[in-house]
């Protein structure tokens, strides 16, 4: 329990507040996003887990048995113990992390909010409400912004909610945000190759995915095509100007594990070289917070990159690998993309938020 007196002294010293250890509930903690949690906080130096909570199927027992640890390695010890609780306020934490299916995350984040908690969420239900942060951190860090505008138009006293994007849309919003900045984005067309843990678990059934491409993921489409121009939007004071850009996108379910691979053909509004393009991309900034990977964005140039199973952990989970950037006989440039999906595209950009939070000094 953090002492009063403690969170005094770490208001008037930033470097307290960085060192500080915040007490973490997760809601969700037994699914696919919810382990990858655990995982990522098990030695973090800024969050510990003291709350975990799911569904009445796991409610009352500990972790442990609650939970079908799908990752490699054991559970954590840290967390072995903790007895999974509802869904409900009050959690024993100072803030929440939320990897909760759609069908309950509104109801549960907004009362976990109005409690005053910190809910950083991984559903898609805030993602697209005009007072709610759609963050990549490297991104869009000013559109914290919004924070405070949500706590008016919500009537929240102190908590707030700060959404991660769709798992896709983290594969390839970055190198588009590179391009946009330097070049201006007209279109893009992005086809993405998904993986089996990206639909949580139990998940796609076996004989729909072994030795097939399923190209239907319910509602992934329509997430895809607009969530990046929220991501490249500028904050004003009015709320977020999206980027005016079309996307159009087929969504594919492919068999492999971990990594969404997604093809990308961009039209650009001012001409660009390669070499342009290229730089525009790898010297796009990573941040220094704990979890940022050295390199935000990497380029490969071997031509049989980037591969789904070699490249999806580079960063730890947390780079976006690049590869096969050449112009295209119809739009001005294509490439492709590879993020890992229960990492940057969710826990770890979950973590990642939260981390940002505590530098700007809102956990
Ligand atoms: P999952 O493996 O199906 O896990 C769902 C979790 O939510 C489990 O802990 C489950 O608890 C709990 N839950 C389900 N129904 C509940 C209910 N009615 N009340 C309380 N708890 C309930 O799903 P996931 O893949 O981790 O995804 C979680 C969220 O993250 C979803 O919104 C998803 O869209 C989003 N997301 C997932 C990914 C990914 O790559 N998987 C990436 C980005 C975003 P029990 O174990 O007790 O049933």
């Amino acid at each position: 329990m953090v002492k009063p007196l403690l969170l005094v002294y770490c208001a008037l010293d930033p470097s307290l507040r960085m060192s500080k250890k915040y007490r973490v509930g997760i809601l969700g903690a037994t699914g696919t996003v919810g382990q990858r949690f655990a995982q990522l906080l098990e030695d973090h130096p800024q969050f510990e887990i003291t709350a975990m909570a799911a569904s009445d199927r796991s409610v009352g027992k500990p972790y442990s048995e609650a939970c079908a640890w799908k990752l490699p390695g054991k559970i954590p010890t840290n967390v072995r113990d903790i007895v999974v609780q509802p869904i409900e306020p009050p959690l024993d934490c100072d803030v929440v992390f939320s990897s909760l299916p759609g069908s309950v995350a509104r109801e549960t984040e907004e009362a976990f909010a109005r409690a005053g908690y910190p809910v950083i969420s991984n559903s898609s239900v805030y993602r697209m409400d005009e007072d709610v942060p759609l963050l990549i951190p490297e991104i869009n860090a000013d559109h914290l912004g919004l924070i405070e505008k949500q706590r008016q138009n919500r009537g929240f006293a102190k908590g707030f909610i700060v959404t991660n994007p769709n798992c896709a849309v983290v594969s390839f919003a970055p190198p588009l945000a590179a391009l946009h900045r330097k070049f201006g984005v007209e279109s893009a067309i992005v086809t993405t190759l998904q993986a089996i843990s990206g639909a949580g678990y139990p998940g796609v059934a076996s004989l729909d995915i072994t030795d097939n491409v399923f190209p239907y993921i319910a509602g992934e489409e329509p997430k895809v095509e607009i969530e990046a121009q929220k991501i490249l939007g500028i904050f004003t004071e009015n709320g977020i100007e999206k980027a005016d850009f079309a996307v159009s996108a087929q969504c594919f379910r492919v068999n492999v594990v971990d990594g969404h691979m997604v093809s990308v053909r961009v039209n650009l509004k001012n001409t660009a070289t390669l070499e342009e393009v290229v730089d525009a991309m790898k010297t796009f900034p990573t941040l220094g917070l704990h979890s940022s990977p050295a390199t935000f964005i990497e380029v490969t140039d071997e031509p049989s990159r980037p591969q789904t199973r070699l490249d999806r952990d580079n960063g730890n989970g947390m780079t976006i690998t690049v590869g096969r950037v050449f112009p295209d006989n119809i739009f001005d440039y294509r490439f492709i993309s590879l993020s890992h999906n229960t990492v940057r595209g969710a826990a770890g950009c979950a973590v990642l938020n939260a981390e940002l939070l505590i530098a700007k000094n809102l956990i």
